[in-house]
Parts: C-alpha cells; structure tokens; sequence
C-alpha cells in the first residue's frame, strides 16, 4: 500500500520471552516494513536497547533476569531514550495496571494477546507521539 511504504524506517526492539508470541509481533511488523530486533529478557533487552537505539520498544512486563518495570526504569535514565516510547506489552488488563505501567515510566500499552489487525495502526500511533497519559482516558 503507498502510504505504508512512504513511511521512512522505524526500528523496533520487542522484548518477550514467549517465543511465539515474539514471532508473531516480528512477523507482523516486519510485513509492514519495520526493522524489527529482538530481545528474550531483560539483560539482553538492555543491551540491544543501547547497541540498536531503536525508535519504539515494546517491552513484557514479566521477563526473566529483569523484569518491563526494571528495564523501563534504567532506559529512562539514559538522556537517548527519553524521547523513545517504551510500551508495554502485557496481559495484564487489571484495573489500576494502566496507571502504573505510566507512571513506571511507559508511554503507553499493548493488550496481550495481540489484536493481529490493530497491531500496526497502535504501533504507528505511538511512534506518531500519540502516547497515554495518566490522566487522560480510561473514565470512571
Ligand atoms: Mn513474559
């Protein structure tokens, strides 16, 4: 589709140590044209993070070695990850989860499991600055 391919390269590092569920992310984002990296804990996280400096990262909460929190909290504290959005890939979908993955730091989530048709166009918002606020959204 033309307006898919004028979009220029965005590089995204997803982080998740369920392996198919990984895959199914590359796959998908990688046919609408993102360079897509790869992660499976935390530590490597990091490392790709700063090796990569990717333009969006999506990030599981629960991973081994560090967790979503801890790897969102140390990239935040590095001046060139402040303007990249950190989003959380969760299944968690409690109430109250939306606040904190915010205020740890997170511009915004992605439910798992993945809706395979929103995927993109959620992905695309983000890069596009259209992160969450704390206070905006999710009315009582
Ligand atoms: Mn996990």
């Amino acid at each position: 589709m033309e307006e898919e391919k004028k979009l220029p390269l965005r590089k995204i590092l997803v982080v998740e140590d369920n392996q198919d569920s990984r895959e199914l992310v590359v796959k998908i984002l990688r046919n609408k044209g993102y360079q897509m990296i790869e992660a499976e804990d935390g530590e490597q996280a990091i490392e790709k993070a700063l090796a990569e400096i990717p333009n969006l990262i999506l990030l599981d909460i629960s991973l081994p070695k560090l967790n979503g929190y801890e790897v969102a909290r140390r990239l935040k504290e590095i001046d060139a990850f402040k303007d990249v959005p950190i989003i959380a890939f969760t299944a968690h979908a409690m109430k109250g989860d939306r606040e904190k993955v915010l205020i740890a730091g997170f511009e915004g989530y992605i439910s798992k499991p993945i809706d395979v048709r929103e995927l993109p166009n959620q992905i695309k918002a983000y890069l596009r600055g259209k992160w969450e606020s704390v206070l905006g959204g999710e009315q009582e």
